[in-house]
């Protein structure tokens, strides 16, 4: 990695982040979140050349939650390609992750994959008729074979919580079926999508399945060409427009790195050619992204020099 002494900036960041950890809000409309403790905060870098540099609670398993919706897009784009966009629109939304207003004037075509409605639909793609078992084990095995981990799992309590308080997303489901866009049954599409956001994975493990990202597509590791260079550009463009719900433009601008964010409190950015970095901070900000988990996302790209800026 050049002169990078990345071993000592990753350290560095860690010692950085020790009098923030606990700031922000851990998630509570999710009830099995809000137990997790606010303190914890964990970094990975995984670099293209395959080394790792991790430090805090990079091996706790945590709520991976809307990070899930890469790796549903990633494989809804290579099952279905460009007809995926006839569904779901590819511009940042400007509203909150799960908000409603804008699917009415649309026509029930959410604004992009990554907020709730968007994600909805792009999870009821990839089932194509499928049932939620399939889906839901093709999703987890994604995450398995790309982080090269077999003890990925879902968390039951979690996925459950979710399905007895998802009131919202039950709102936006049913909604965009009453558009025809949805095709599978409300609940198998909402069973799948809650167990994909319950899946637990920690930062290294998280930052490892993204790698590919980094380098067009090809897991620099194992050799594997998980999409197409040009699905991979768009998905980084995705990121970069739409990851951090309606804060995406400041993630842009104090970052400056392709990066999705989830309100277990993960974030997984994308520095192509160099790395992906997984960090993990519970406490979020009003906005419903990582606090710490941004700010060190902020040292560590002040540090490399990595925007794409
Ligand atoms: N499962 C969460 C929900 O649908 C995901 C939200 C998020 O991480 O943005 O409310």
């Amino acid at each position: 990695m050049g002169t990078l002494d990345l071993a000592a900036i990753v350290a560095d960041v860690g010692r950085e982040m020790q009098s923030h950890r606990g700031e922000g809000h851990v998630a509570d409309y999710i009830p099995a979140l809000a137990r997790v403790d606010a303190r914890r905060f964990g970094l990975a870098v995984v670099t293209c050349g395959g080394e790792t540099f991790e430090t805090g609670d990079a091996w706790v398993p945590f709520s991976i939650q809307s990070i899930s919706k890469v790796f549903t897009l990633t494989l809804a784009l290579e099952r279905l390609g460009e007809d995926l966009w006839a569904r779901v629109g590819r511009e940042p939304s400007g509203s909150r992750f799960n908000s409603i207003v804008q699917l009415e004037a649309e026509h029930g075509v959410p604004r992009n994959p990554f907020i709730n409605a968007g994600a909805i639909v792009t999870t009821d793609a990839l089932m194509a008729g499928r049932g939620r078992d399939e889906v839901i084990a093709e999703i987890r095995d994604t995450l398995r074979r790309l982080a090269d981990n077999d003890t990925i799992d879902l968390d039951k309590e979690v996925a459950e919580s979710e399905a007895a308080t998802g009131f919202r997303n039950y709102a936006l489901a049913n909604f965009m079926r009453g558009f025809d866009n949805l095709r599978s049954p409300v609940e198998e599409v909402l069973q799948t999508y809650f167990h994909q956001c319950a899946m637990r994975i920690t930062c290294r493990q998280l930052a490892r399945a993204g790698l590919f990202l980094a380098n067009g597509g090809v897991d620099p590791i194992s050799g594997e060409r998980v999409v197409s260079a040009e699905h991979a550009r768009r998905i980084c463009a995705i990121m970069m427009t739409c990851g951090h719900y309606d804060a995406s433009g400041d993630f842009a601008f104090k970052v400056g790195l392709p990066g999705k964010s989830g309100v277990g409190g993960g974030i997984l950015t994308i520095a192509p050619g160099k790395a992906a970095i997984a960090v993990w901070s519970p406490g979020l900000n009003e906005v419903g992204n990582s606090q710490v988990g941004t700010l060190a996302l902020e040292r560590l790209v002040a540090k490399t020099g990595w925007s794409v800026f």
